[in-house]
């Protein structure tokens, strides 16, 4: 049996195998590996997104097939409980047949025009009526592009140069927010991809989260220079670091004394935490939103927003500029209106809360009565996995990097059992309306037998 499983792997990857045995015997992932052979000839790593890749976790990537509900088929034919949920937008499961049929219905008239259409004021409406934080918005097709809009709007705004954000948010892929901490408390960045001018990082201040003195020098350090603070607020790009309430109200604080805006980069919590996401959540009043993912209903959309009078600087009205060929295209706002018009139903939340929250506790429950180290973070409907016995994790460096080996495990033994979760120790997962609660039943008792295992192999 082994001989088989070597083929699928890498020689490094074998050698691990080798020390980390697997407790069931490894899914065929004949097909996935040959189309993954292929697409290594095409993109570079076989991907269009790195961490699609696998490259934390053992063996290659799962090419899928089709979805339906909470479940995905891979090439291979193997099926999955799915918690990846593309990475978060599919709060409504896969193939959710409201999203398919109006994207059906709007397909037959076309698919772009590059001229406005009455779907763009329908998906805004929906937005803004159930939003007391926001005025106006506008609409473009990735979070990347939505955060990258804001940055550029809150300077010409404030008519500052400088963004702080914090050591652990993410925030797409913008030049000047692949910047990571340098050393000292308060630091210019230093870019965290090839690529990058010095000059773009320089721009750029980081600190750690959870950090009340480091905001204050920082803002001391460059008085009447920060245009932005941006930050997740409730980061969970690089574990969940759920912050206290009591550290984002000081941060709405200090940026209004200083006349610095406050984004909220929403692009995970928005719409997942219900529609005023995490500014509702902790009624904290950001100057600045930034959408993605859930908004979109699994089509590329994005957003930002703000109030009437700083959108009031975007062109054609303002001195800023941002366009887009495809933003605000028809297919992608049908497939938004119909998810988010389910969201706004009574009681869409609530239910979906309750069962991530359950589910999450459960999980934990078992972990402490068996004595695992193994913290069941989470937060509405997105939870997390972290291999610690901290009580709390606040910010990117309390993660125990070697805390990872566990994951690889654990990842693995839940594939070869049918749940598919991301590819990565420091991604968190999301339950979707379409996990059921048997569906979830089902998951619970793989996760356990997988922690067992994880937990027996040292
Ligand atoms: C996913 C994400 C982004 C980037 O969105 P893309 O659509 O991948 O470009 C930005 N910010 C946050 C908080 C995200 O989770």
């Amino acid at each position: 049996m082994f001989d088989s499983i070597k083929k699928r792997f890498t020689a490094v990857e074998t050698e691990e195998l080798a020390a980390h045995p697997a407790g069931k015997a490894d899914i065929s992932r004949e097909k996935s590996a040959e189309l993954y052979a292929k697409a290594k000839t095409y993109f570079p790593g076989g991907v269009n997104s790195p961490v699609r890749a696998f490259k934390s976790v053992y063996g290659t990537p799962l090419f899928i097939q089709k979805g339906d509900g909470c479940h995905i088929w891979d090439a291979d034919g193997n099926q999955f409980i799915d918690f990846c949920c593309s990475w978060g937008p599919l709060i409504l499961g896969h193939n959710n047949p409201k999203v398919r049929e109006k994207v059906t219905e709007t397909i037959q008239n076309g698919m772009s025009f590059g001229a406005p259409t009455a779907l763009e004021n329908e998906l805004a409406e929906l937005i803004l009526k159930h939003n007391k934080y926001l005025q106006k918005l506008r609409f473009v097709s990735s979070g990347t592009e939505a955060v990258m809009s804001a940055i550029r709007l809150a300077r010409g705004y404030t008519k500052r140069d400088k963004i702080l954000k914090f050591e652990g948010c993410y925030h797409g892929h913008v030049d000047s927010l692949l910047v990571k901490a340098g050393s000292g408390l308060v630091t210019f960045g230093e870019t965290s991809s090839a690529g990058i001018p010095k000059s773009f990082a320089d721009e750029t201040i980081v600190v750690p989260l959870n950090d009340r003195e480091a905001l204050k020098l920082a803002f001391e350090e460059f008085k009447d220079q920060i245009a932005a603070v941006i930050i997740e607020p409730v980061p969970a790009n690089n574990g969940l670091l759920l912050q206290e309430k009591e550290f984002l109200q000081f941060l709405r604080e200090i940026c209004t004394v200083n006349k610095a805006l406050l984004i909220f980069d929403e692009v995970i919590s928005g719409f997942r935490l219900g529609f005023e996401g995490a500014a509702g959540y902790y009624q904290i009043s950001p100057d600045m939103v930034t959408y993605g993912k859930i908004i979109g209903g699994g089509l590329p959309v994005g957003a930002y927003g703000a109030s009437a009078e700083i959108m009031s600087n975007i062109s054609p009205e303002g001195t800023v500029y941002q366009a887009g060929t495809l933003s605000g295209n028809p297919v992608a706002m049908s497939a938004g209106i119909a998810q988010l018009s389910e969201l706004a139903k009574s009681g869409f939340y609530k239910e979906l809360n309750a069962k991530a929250a359950e589910f999450a506790d459960s999980i934990q429950r078992y972990a402490m009565a068996k004595s695992y180290k193994l913290k069941v973070f989470h937060i509405g409907s997105i939870f997390w996995f972290a291999f610690t016995d901290k009580e709390s994790i606040k910010r990117a460096d309390e993660i125990d990097p070697a805390s990872m080996e566990k994951f690889k495990i654990f990842h693995r033994e839940l594939l070869n059992r049918g749940v598919y979760i991301g590819p990565s120790g420091y991604e968190v997962g999301f339950i979707s309306s379409a996990h059921t609660k048997i569906d979830l039943e089902k998951a619970k008792r793989t996760i356990f037998e997988s922690l067992d295992f994880v937990f027996r192999s040292k």
